[in-house]
């Protein structure tokens, strides 16, 4: 067999794990949903697309993910022309440097990492420069956890405050990413406290520039319990892909 045919092989394979797993991850979240007093088209499925080839990507999307999530921005540029961005949303998840702002504006549709006043300024004054705004979801680190990206919770009014004030940007809700390692039980309290959070937040918001519509927690470990307890978008890469190979 050629090499050629081989990679053929491959990914012939690979695009079929895709569609499983996406049968599976589909009967998950319509499970959970309805668990919790919602409906499928109640929540959003993003796909975390770091490490996987664009053609996976699109395979995922011609199979019927609208929802795609980068972390890197280098990653993002090497990969966009691929995107089938016709049929999918391309949204930016990871820790993003003030510096590297300026190449995600006209690219994404919402950058869900946003945890500090400088940072959102500069999103902000990108957008002015480019005649368009942003919309952000703000990144909280609701473990605590020292050397991990998110505001914490007590600081999260006065962050929502001064980033509400910036002409360029809609708060569009929140984003946790709950300690690795916790219990199901301990995760389930992190996913609640979010919830709760984003609530409140929605019931005293009268800022035009706030819109709480998602609250963005829950991965391939947790998903269902983020589910269960509030969430309406989630964030899935390994369940959906596969285990990721960092070689490339
Ligand atoms: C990688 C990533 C995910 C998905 O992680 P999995 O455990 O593979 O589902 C979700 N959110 C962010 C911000 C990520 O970087």
């Amino acid at each position: 067999m050629t090499e050629k045919s081989l990679n053929e092989q491959a990914l012939q394979a690979r695009f079929h794990d895709v569609e499983e797993n996406l049968k599976h991850i589909e009967e998950t979240i319509t499970k959970a949903a309805e668990k919790s007093g919602r409906k499928r088209e109640d929540i959003t499925l993003l796909a975390a697309t770091k490490t996987v080839p664009v053609e996976v990507i699109n395979h995922a999307i011609e199979s019927g993910v609208r929802c795609i999530g980068e972390n890197r921005v280098q990653e993002l540029l090497d990969k966009y022309d691929g995107y089938r961005k016709d049929l999918a949303d391309v949204q930016f998840i990871g820790h993003l440097q003030t510096n590297k702002v300026k190449y995600l504006i006209g690219r994404v549709s919402m950058i869900q990492s946003v945890d500090s006043v400088k940072l959102a300024q500069e999103i902000s004054r990108q957008c002015i420069k480019h005649g368009t705004t942003m919309d952000v979801l703000l990144e909280v680190n609701i473990g605590r956890e020292e050397n991990k990206s998110g505001v914490l919770l007590e600081n999260l009014d006065e962050l929502l405050e001064n980033v509400a004030q910036l002409p360029a940007i809609t708060v569009r809700g929140l984003m946790a990413i709950p300690p690795a390692g916790a219990s199901a039980e301990e995760s389930f309290a992190y996913f609640s406290k979010m919830h709760e959070t984003y609530i409140d937040i929605s019931r005293k918001n009268t800022d035009n520039r706030i819109d709480m519509r998602f609250l963005s927690m829950g991965m391939s470990a947790d998903y269902a319990q983020a589910i269960e307890a509030g969430a309406n978008m989630v964030r899935i890469g390994s369940s959906l892909f596969g285990p990721r190979d960092y070689s490339k």
